[in-house]
């Protein structure tokens, strides 16, 4: 996963580890509690922060691409809800063989609907 930082559930009775902001939305993937496992050991050695950590996870098209080492083959959160595998090439990309879930989106007549930002009235 390209991701940064851990970031932690805020819940007082849950404490996961989580290697980006929604992996939570990867329902293959299991995620630590810190107050179970010390925070360097999830940090190097568990599951959901070595899942997608690196390009040796990479399919083709971006196990080939050049781009792989700049983008890490996009998000893992929407390749897995768009498509059900976390591995598959991020949809938006153009390169991706599931492409046509994201252009199909974009031509839905909802694509028109106008834009109203959070807070507005
Ligand atoms: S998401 Fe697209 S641009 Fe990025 S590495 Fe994969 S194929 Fe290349």
């Amino acid at each position: 996963m390209r991701s940064c930082a851990a970031s932690a559930s805020t819940s007082p009775a849950v404490f996961l580890v989580l290697p980006c902001p929604a992996p939570t939305a990867i329902s293959t993937l299991s995620f630590d509690n810190v107050r179970e496992r010390p925070l360097a050991d999830i940090w190097y050695h568990s599951e959901s922060f070595n899942a997608y950590r690196g390009e040796d996870w990479m399919r083709d098209p971006c196990r080939s691409c050049d781009r792989r080492s700049i983008d890490f083959g996009g998000c893992r959160c929407q390749a897995f809800q768009l498509t059900g595998d976390a591995a598959a090439t991020d949809p938006v990309c153009r390169l991706s063989p599931d492409r046509v879930l994201i252009d199909q989106i974009l031509t839905a007549p909802s694509a028109d609907a106008e834009f109203v930002m959070r807070g507005a009235r």
